[in-house]
């Protein structure tokens, strides 16, 4: 075998193990690091706490609906509403009771039979005298705009929780700008202009969903961007949908709601 032999072989052996360390590099998995579990305190944030504002409209007189709006109950019959259990639709297991919407505990969420994509919401609800707990266990439902996005409810005088799952917080993503909570027996009126998020054909965001909330008539959510459908554990995120029903939260706490309407936009 002469120099040049020689050194052709080098070079086939090289080209060969170079190759082989190639194949050997993608048919091995690599090891990347994993991230730490989510645990649902790591998304609740405590401080600041929001301050405290006292609303000015405590006269309790109901905001009647504008002509061009969808009642969804005016304190008569549950007609424009269904109970959803592991995704079965089921008549509105919820309670009537003296013109009021009462939270049945363990029936599961109220949703509306109608869906819908923008909107004005109107919504009262009250927390019941007496009603005890603590934290997120004292007057906890919540109003789901399209079935994912909530603004919370709950009893929140005198009443600390975190404080971005407080009344009048996006739950787990804004607190409220101010706490204008009323206290037990006093109704609170909630009025949100929701703009829908859009998705394009191939199912990624176009645009955010925003929210702009008034607590008792006091901003608490000021074109919020929504970063996703509502998660108790993790990072929310979005994925594509159309219009959808506006539902109601059951989270085991006896809680009043009446005159309810929609203005779709
Ligand atoms: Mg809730």
């Amino acid at each position: 075998m002469n120099k040049s032999d020689i050194m052709k072989q080098t070079k086939t052996l090289l080209v060969i193990t170079l190759l082989c360390g190639v194949v050997i590099a993608y048919a091995q998995e690599r090891e990347y690091p994993v991230p730490p579990r989510m645990a649902p305190e790591m998304t609740e944030f405590w401080t600041p706490q929001p301050k405290i504002v006292t609303p000015g409209n405590r006269t309790d007189v109901l905001i009647p609906a504008p002509s061009d709006a969808t009642v969804l109950f005016n304190g008569s019959s549950l007609d424009e509403w269904e109970s959803v259990r592991r995704n079965e639709h089921l008549p509105a297991a919820w309670e009537v009771k003296d013109n009021l919407m009462w939270v049945v505990p363990g029936t599961g969420m109220l949703q509306t039979k109608r869906s819908f994509g923008d909107c004005q919401l109107h919504v009262e609800w009250m927390i019941p005298v007496g009603t005890g707990g603590e934290s997120q266990g004292r007057g906890n439902s919540g109003v789901f705009l399209q079935s994912r996005y909530e603004v919370q409810v709950l009893d929140s005088y005198n009443n600390e929780t975190y404080a971005n799952g407080q009344a009048g917080s996006i739950y787990k993503q804004y607190p409220p700008l101010v706490n204008a909570m009323n206290p037990q027996g006093i109704w609170n009126v909630y009025d949100i202009i929701f703009t829908a998020p859009r998705f394009r054909e191939d199912g990624t965001l176009q645009s955010y969903a925003t929210m702009t909330v008034l607590h008792n008539g006091v901003l608490v959510q000021n074109n919020s961007m929504v970063l996703g459908g509502t998660v108790y554990t993790g990072i929310p995120s979005y994925s594509a949908h159309g219009k959808a029903p506006l539902q109601l939260q059951d989270h085991s706490n006896p809680i009043a709601f009446r005159n309810i309407w929609i203005r779709e936009l």
